[in-house]
């Protein structure tokens, strides 16, 4: 059998596979950013109503205009952003998809990407699909401080694009309007684009803002976020990329190419949601903010440091207390002793330093998170 030669040496991410290393031993997910909260019913009813109206041909592939229309409110009211609902956006199949469009619309093979260590698996391993080359900058802990120095040191002649992932996966950084203009600053002088991904931007601690990496380089920044952690629904795949119109062509060109449009019916039901109350997106924020408190008492109990989040909905955790050589079978032990899964530092590092972390989700119902605790608490 031939597999393709960029696919060399892929295998299934951590992330799956430590969902069916959990449900091997009916333990408790704290793996996979699932996110099994219920979702609003304006959105679930919208959906359901455009489902019995019969809206289920495709929609543009840009996306269906309500949906589009509500976004662009949305960018105004709550990122401070101008997008035209015509030109300026297009509705994709999740964050994800979003993400693969762009970075095939507007890269080529062999192009740099800067991804900022930690970094989302899924961002290195699509950027490798796209024959683009990965370059790295480390941030360390515990504030995975961005220093310009540092980046302008990063940044190579091949360098095209730099990503950003605010507030961040795994780390739940949440980078500062003063990194955000460094970050501009250098994108400008090398010529480089910004992509983000900025789907956890309503779920933040300790009353921080969101703030989004656009501000600073509209003209060159594609902002990517995503509904399903918004309104809790990560398997209806729904995300979008906001960018100057040029870009959005391109994108849309690859977005028609490879999904054709994202679900329209589901587009329906979430363009309803956002016409949900501030409180809902308010309490969204307390709810999580409840829960990240609690789990993080729980493994510093169990000798898990943890390095607090300061957005997002993940935590990582030191394992050098597990004794453990790799993160992998730390996660594994801990996976045997509690039944409690969570996802190896490796996921996200190239080298060392992942090996002695480990990411838990917190996205649980709160009883389903007090019992992983107790858990945790017990080790
Ligand atoms: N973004 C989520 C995570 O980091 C889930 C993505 C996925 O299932 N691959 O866990």
């Amino acid at each position: 059998m031939q597999i393709a030669r960029r696919l060399r040496g892929f295998t299934q991410s951590d992330i799956r596979r430590m969902t069916r290393e959990c449900e091997r031993v009916s333990g408790i997910n704290l793996g996979q950013g699932i996110c099994d909260l219920p979702t609003p019913s304006l959105v679930r009813d919208g959906a359901i109503a455009a489902i019995r109206e019969n809206r289920s041909t495709y929609s543009f592939a840009e996306g269906a205009i309500e949906l589009r229309q509500a976004i662009a409110r949305k960018l105004a009211r709550d990122n401070g952003l101008t997008a035209d609902p015509l030109t300026e956006i297009c509705v994709t199949v999740g964050a994800s998809g979003a993400f693969a469009c762009a970075i095939n619309a507007l890269l080529d093979p062999g192009d740099g990407i800067l991804l900022f260590e930690p970094y989302y698996g899924y961002h290195l391993n699509a950027a490798l699909v796209a024959g683009l080359t990965p370059e790295f900058l480390a941030l360390e802990p515990p504030d995975f401080a961005l220093r310009e120095e540092d980046l302008e040191k990063a940044i190579t002649p091949r360098t095209r694009a730099i990503v950003v992932c605010t507030p961040s996966n795994p780390s739940g950084k949440m980078y500062t309007r003063a990194e955000l203009e460094a970050l501009a600053r250098v994108a400008k002088k090398r010529d480089l684009l910004v992509i983000t991904d900025e789907i956890y931007e309503y779920i933040r601690y300790d009353g921080r803002e969101h703030i989004s990496p656009a501000l600073f380089a509209r003209d060159r920044t594609i902002t990517i976020m995503g509904l399903s952690k918004t309104f809790s629904i990560t398997g209806w795949r729904l995300g979008y990329a906001a960018a100057p119109e040029e870009m959005i062509h391109a994108i849309t060109l690859v977005n028609d190419l490879y999904y054709v449009c994202a679900p329209t019916p589901l587009q329906l039901g979430a363009a309803a949601g956002f016409s949900a109350p501030r409180r809902y997106f308010d309490e969204l924020q307390s709810a999580y903010q409840r829960k990240r408190d609690l789990i993080c008492s729980a493994l510093g109990a169990a000798h898990l440091e943890p390095i607090v989040p300061e957005g997002a909905y993940y935590v990582l955790a030191d394992c050098a207390s597990l004794g453990k050589a790799t993160s992998r079978e730390a996660a594994m032990l801990l996976l045997e002793k509690t039944r409690v899964a969570s996802i190896p530092g490796s996921a996200f590092y190239r080298g060392k330093t992942g090996e002695r972390l480990l990411r838990f989700c917190f996205a649980k119902d709160d009883d389903v998170l007090e019992e992983a605790c107790r858990r945790l608490r017990a080790l």
